[in-house]
């Protein structure tokens, strides 16, 4: 079999490795356009439970990941400087960077050569090839080249994705009011003395900081100084940190033709639930399996791939949109109490409600209900 991935990210990557482990005698390549040790952001989080199914599936790439993760079992919402803990929340973050080396590391040991530095263009020097994967991110080229029946839209707000030396403690979210309007920052650690930190704002304080006339230092320097007290007097560290919107991507058909889809190139999922990249490697799984499970019939695995990962995928999915629509009113949600806010944060998704955190978050709901109050006040 001659297989063509296409991008060298953790879908790319982790489906290279699968299929070659199992079947060393298929011809896979893997053109990834930047170098080994370049990638955009800084860190990501796996929620506890995210890290479940590599536990299960392949525990020698969890346990390859494991001394790299920082672990902790609380979040923290801070609410224009008031702090509220919420108990339970386990989550585990690790370096971008890394994580791509391990997967680099475990996709050479099996035989893979990825070509880095090598962008693909187009798709039609791949005549001989039996599967054209796109794991070529939320642009995806692949994606583009052929008919997904994709949908592609993108909520309003802005982010720009900066790291700092700043060690947190926990997965913290700080959400502050200013004159020039609001602004919140997602932030974690994601090795032992760097964290991870991005800063989102609505449309409204985009345009009144005038963020699209600034150059990227100066958009920094005026979001260090807007969180200065969250970082304690450490600075922001850029990698290319521009703002950006965050797509919200659907495709009606995974695959098209001799050409099929994972991860970012197949779906978004908002940063705020933090399961962008366990999808991606769950793609991996699903589609190396249906390969496996079909190895001379690929139109048969390509149906067996989406039949597996589409309900999963969707619920996700709908979750994140809901976690992105929470975000894009955030400014209406800061003004409601602290521990209102915290409990709208929470159950934001939809995937969490007042008896599920009972028995996660025993000590946040005692708070919580000590406010007299068992429900939420209105919000927008
Ligand atoms: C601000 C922010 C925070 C996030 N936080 C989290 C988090 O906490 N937890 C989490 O799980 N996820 C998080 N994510 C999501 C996560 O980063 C993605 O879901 C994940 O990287 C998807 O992996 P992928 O391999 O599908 O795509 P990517 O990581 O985008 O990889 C695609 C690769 O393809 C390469 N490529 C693209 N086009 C071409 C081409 N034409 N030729 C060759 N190579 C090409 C790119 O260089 C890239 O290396 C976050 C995302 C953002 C924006």
């Amino acid at each position: 079999m001659r297989i063509k991935i296409i991008g060298g990210g953790s879908a790319g990557l982790y489906l290279a490795f699968l299929l070659k482990r199992r079947r060393p005698d298929y011809e896979i390549e893997l053109f990834e356009q930047n170098q080994a040790d370049t990638t955009f952001g800084f860190g990501i989080a796996f929620s506890e439970r995210a890290l479940e199914f590599l536990k299960r599936a392949d525990p020698e790439t969890y346990a390859a990941m494991a001394p790299s993760l920082e672990n902790w079992s609380d979040g923290i919402i801070v609410l224009n400087g008031e702090p509220i803990r919420i108990d339970g929340i386990g989550y585990a973050g690790i370096g971008r960077l890394r994580l791509l080396e391990i997967l680099q590391a475990r996709a050479q040991a099996v035989g893979i050569v990825p070509r880095f530095g090598s962008r693909v263009e187009t798709l039609e020097d791949f005549g001989d090839t039996d599967l054209i994967v796109g794991a070529d991110g939320a642009n995806s080229i692949v994606r583009k080249g052929r008919d997904f029946g994709t949908t592609l839209e993108h909520f309003t707000n802005r982010f720009a994705w900066y790291g700092t030396p700043k060690r947190f403690e926990a997965l913290g979210h700080s959400f502050i009011e200013t004159p020039q309007g609001h602004f919140n920052a997602h932030h974690h650690r994601h090795a032992p003395g760097m964290s991870t930190f991005v800063v989102e704002v609505n449309e409204a304080t985009f345009n009144a900081c005038g963020f699209a006339r600034m150059s990227l230092e100066e958009a920094q320097a005026m979001c260090a100084k807007i969180f200065a007290g969250t970082l304690g007097g450490a600075p922001l560290i850029s990698n290319n940190s521009i703002w950006r919107q965050f797509p919200k991507l659907s495709t009606q058909r995974w695959s098209s033709g001799n050409c099929v889809l994972i991860g970012d190139a197949l779906h978004s999922a908002h940063f705020s639930i933090g399961s962008g990249t366990r999808l991606a490697m769950e793609d991996a799984i699903a589609l190396a399996n249906a390969i496996l499970q079909h190895p001379s019939d690929l139109p048969a695995a390509l149906i067996a791939y989406e039949a597996a990962r589409k309900p999963v995928v969707e619920k996700l999915v709908q979750a994140a949109n809901a976690s992105a629509e929470w975000y894009e009113h955030f400014a209406e949600h800061m003004r409601s109490p602290p521990l209102d806010f915290a409990y709208s944060y929470i159950t934001r998704s939809g995937r969490i409600d007042l008896e599920r955190l009972r028995t996660t978050s025993p000590e946040f709901v005692a708070a919580y209900q000590a406010r007299g109050s068992t429900k939420p006040r209105s919000q927008v």
